[in-house]
């Protein structure tokens, strides 16, 4: 019966996410309502269970001719991917993450958010409100970012903490589509008082993604009362936005105005420490064992968007785990390609670059190469790190062995150096920029 679901999963996904989702995986228990489906990690669960799992139900309602409670187990091994049939480990089930009511997920914790220059502020922010909410400041709390920089994880963090720490307390999470769609189906049912009703007693309001409420006037309406009520009452509210609230264009003057009356803290996309930084934090957490060298490799390269970065940390080990192949830089690699596209990888080696650079800096390649600290070479070597980084699959422990034989701190510092001055010099900037673009072949997507 399962592999005629999966038959169902293969007929109607692109191959490419067949292979890596649902090729390979078995069931592991099955009784007359139950079916749990025996996953390589819990990174696997959680994409198949977010991307997947109106698939999965359609799927066995077809096969099954009934819904069945759908559960997953996570195969934990660490020996290596290949051995993993005849060494499992540990089997445990996962509960499923969110609460019905609350809409918290518990996942989302303050302490599995990585702290870094970019979201140290909208962090700092979050944790007040938690502690004392509605007692700052800080109401409304907005937090706004481009996607997958990690509102809803703060956003939900916040909610979390509350219930943990004032039980007692009523917690409402909601994004602001469902708050739109519940809306509407009230307004259909003629139950648009109840619904105004629904949310009143709450103490503390987490709406994500406000910018869903652009030109949905009665919506905003409706949340209009519901924000001043609760705010009236002390109440915390917390806000999400893709972009600042004065941007956000087809939302009522009013409302705009009471969204910034709080705080407002911006998050900005990591840098390279926090990339490394979540990525081992994720393996961590998820009892997962990768060379170091590959999650620097990744995160040199994903740069804006966390969620990315973990979308490619998943595919890389639902191949390794699929296809019994070693996490290896090759497979890295092979990943990063399918995502960021060939081009942006063909060709460029440490070399090219190196070339480049002699020939633009006018210093000699050995002098690159080698250990002198000149001011002119030491700097040209700068930028060759910085060039490496940016378009190699070279690792920073590479590159700083080839160009003079430094370590990765100083390939970090360089590239760091590099980014300053280009900020602060513009014909140094284009100049950079000219060479990259020498560097990458035509018609080349850009990595970023
Ligand atoms: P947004 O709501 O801004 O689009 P999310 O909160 O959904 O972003 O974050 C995307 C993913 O990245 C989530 O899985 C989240 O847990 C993770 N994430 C984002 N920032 C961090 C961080 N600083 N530390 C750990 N995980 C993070
Ligand atoms: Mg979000």
């Amino acid at each position: 019966m399962w592999s005629n679901c999966l038959a169902y999963f293969k007929e109607r996904l692109p191959e490419q996410a067949y292979q890596t989702w649902f090729d390979g995986i078995a069931v592991s228990t099955l009784t007359s309502e139950e079916i749990v489906l025996q996953v390589p990690n819990q990174f696997h669960y959680e994409w198949l269970e977010s991307k997947y799992r109106h698939l999965i139900d359609a799927a066995i309602k077809e096969v099954f001719d009934k819904p069945m409670i759908v559960n997953y187990s996570v195969v934990v091994s660490h020996k290596k991917p290949n051995e993993i049939p005849s060494l499992v480990q540990k089997e445990n089930v996962i509960p499923p993450g969110y609460q019905e009511k609350t809409q918290l997920n518990s996942r989302y914790l303050f302490d599995n958010f990585i702290e870094g220059k970019g979201n140290q502020l909208a962090k700092a922010a979050s944790y007040s409100v938690a502690e004392k909410p509605g007692q700052t400041p800080f109401n409304p709390l907005l937090i706004y970012s481009i996607t997958g920089l990690g509102k809803t994880h703060l956003l939900q963090g916040i909610g979390n903490f509350c219930i943990r720490r004032y039980p007692s307390m009523r917690v409402q999470y909601l994004t602001s589509e469902k708050f739109m769609l519940d809306f509407i189906r009230a307004i259909q049912e003629n139950k648009s008082t109840e619904f105004a009703n629904t949310y009143r007693g709450v103490d503390m309001l987490l709406l994500d993604d406000v910018q869903f409420f652009q030109n949905k006037e009665q919506t905003q309406e409706q949340f209009f009362h519901l924000f001043n009520e609760l705010y009236q009452q002390g109440k915390q509210i917390v806000l999400t936005t893709d972009r600042p609230p004065n941007e956000l264009t087809g939302l009522k003057d009013r409302l705009v105005s009471r969204f910034q009356s709080g705080l407002m803290v911006d998050i900005q996309p990591p840098d390279l420490e926090t990339r490394i930084a979540i990525l081992m934090k994720k393996a961590h957490d998820d009892h997962l064992e990768i060379p170091f060298e590959i999650i620097e490799y990744i995160a040199s390269h994903i740069k804006r968007n966390v969620r990315e970065l973990e979308g490619t940390m998943v595919r890389l080990l639902a191949r390794s785990s699929l296809y019994r192949k070693d996490i290896t830089m090759e497979l890295a690699r092979e990943v990063l390609e399918e995502i960021l596209g060939k081009e942006a990888f063909i060709g460029v080696t440490i070399d090219h670059v190196i070339k480049s650079i002699s020939r633009e800096w006018k210093v000699s390649e050995r002098q690159l190469v080698g250990k002198g600290r000149k001011m002119e070479i030491a700097m040209a070597r700068q930028i060759a790190m910085y060039l490496s980084r940016e378009l190699t699959a070279a690792s920073l422990f590479n590159i700083g062995l080839h160009l003079g034989g430094r370590d990765h701190s100083t390939v970090i510092h360089a590239c760091k150096t590099v980014e300053k001055k280009m900020l602060g010099d513009n014909e140094l900037k284009k100049r950079i920029l000219r060479i990259k673009k020498e560097l990458q072949p035509v018609g080349s997507v850009s990595i970023y």
